[in-house]
């Protein structure tokens, strides 16, 4: 059988030492947590975005950087982070200087927007392929992880799910390299790293994930980081509005549970803290869509509006 992403990493970079000195979180989490001392805990993470798999090589090369730096900040959000500094590793087919121009003006839009400073990288030759490195502040203990969620533990989401896989699949049909309805074309090209939430569900929230591979895959890995298992009301699952017009509640509702590229958070809450999350988003801090909860067992469950137990089809985007 062929290695899948996951068992790929488990099998050739997760050594069966003991975490080296300073590290908090290593591989397995949104962003490693990393102990510097005086200077406070820093959340790192790093992602590639490949031209014609992570978006279209043709795309403005505005839209291609601004969204580069949100992936990786979303990252950040999922721990509860705020951004403070990254790096950019790009390849570059030709040094064309438009798309030079237009590419740095989206990075750093969203740079000034968060407050973070790019302070180093790497520009080679190469097929098309953005990676950044961003790194974030993170008191000690307020870290948000996948691992820390128990059964009876409540699942929310941030946002509507399905948006971001409707922009690609109607840029696939169309062969254009942006959505023509302008909000499903927001929700694959401007995803909105959702920081101000990850901070407000600090001290409540007992784990957290972005949603980049789709809510059975990302959940699965807070299910399995945790312990337990997640159970989803299908019927709850708060759809975009805008694929719902446009593809239907069905096509919608496969591309919430396995699409992709949403960036909301998934989060898990006990109920001793639902109080204190009802003021958060009394105060306008954050939305709290509820989706499930958890119980105790392996994997990630669905159940209809009958309470009839369904099988899962689409459980996310993997590379391998
Ligand atoms: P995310 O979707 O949050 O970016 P991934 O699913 O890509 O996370 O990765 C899962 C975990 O594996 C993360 O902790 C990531 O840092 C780690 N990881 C991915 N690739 C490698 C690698 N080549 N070597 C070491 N760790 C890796
Ligand atoms: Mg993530």
């Amino acid at each position: 059988m062929p290695l899948d992403e996951f068992s790929l990493i488990e099998t050739f970079f997760r050594r069966p030492t003991a975490p080296a000195a300073g590290v908090l979180a290593g591989i397995g989490d949104d962003c490693a947590l990393l102990d510097g001392g005086a200077a406070g805990v820093l959340a790192v993470t790093t992602d590639t975005l490949v031209a014609d798999i992570h978006f279209p090589a043709r795309a403005s090369a505005f839209d291609i950087g601004q969204r580069a730096l949100r992936v990786n900040l979303s990252d950040l959000a999922a721990m509860a982070a705020v951004p403070r500094w990254f790096l950019l590793a790009l390849t570059l087919p030709a040094a064309d200087e438009d798309w030079l121009r237009a590419f740095s003006a989206g990075l750093f839009a969203v740079a000034d927007a968060h407050g973070c400073a790019l302070v180093g990288g790497d520009t080679t030759r190469g097929p098309l392929a953005v990676t950044i490195t961003a790194l974030g502040a993170v008191p000690a203990n307020v870290a948000l992880r996948r691992s820390g969620a128990s059964a009876g533990d409540q699942v929310f989401v941030t946002g509507a799910l399905g948006g971001a896989a409707a922009a690609l699949a109607d840029m696939t049909q169309t062969g254009a390299c942006s959505a023509a309805d302008t909000t499903l074309n927001a929700r694959y090209w401007y995803p909105e790293p959702r920081l101000r939430e990850g901070v407000a569900l600090r001290g409540i929230a007992s784990a957290a994930i972005d949603i980049s591979d789709g809510l059975v895959a990302d959940l699965g890995h807070v299910a399995r980081a945790s312990g337990v298992a997640a159970e989803l009301e299908l019927e709850k699952l708060p759809l975009c509005g805008a694929a719902l017009a446009r593809f239907g509640s069905d096509q919608t509702r496969d591309w919430a549970l396995g699409g992709g590229d949403d960036y909301e958070l998934c989060f898990t809450v006990p109920t001793s803290r639902l109080a204190a999350l009802e003021t958060a988003v009394r105060a306008g801090r954050l939305r709290a869509l509820p989706v499930g909860r958890l119980v105790s067992g392996t994997g990630v469950h669905a159940r209809d509006g009958a309470g009839r137990s369904l099988a899962l089809t689409r459980t996310g985007y993997r590379h391998f």
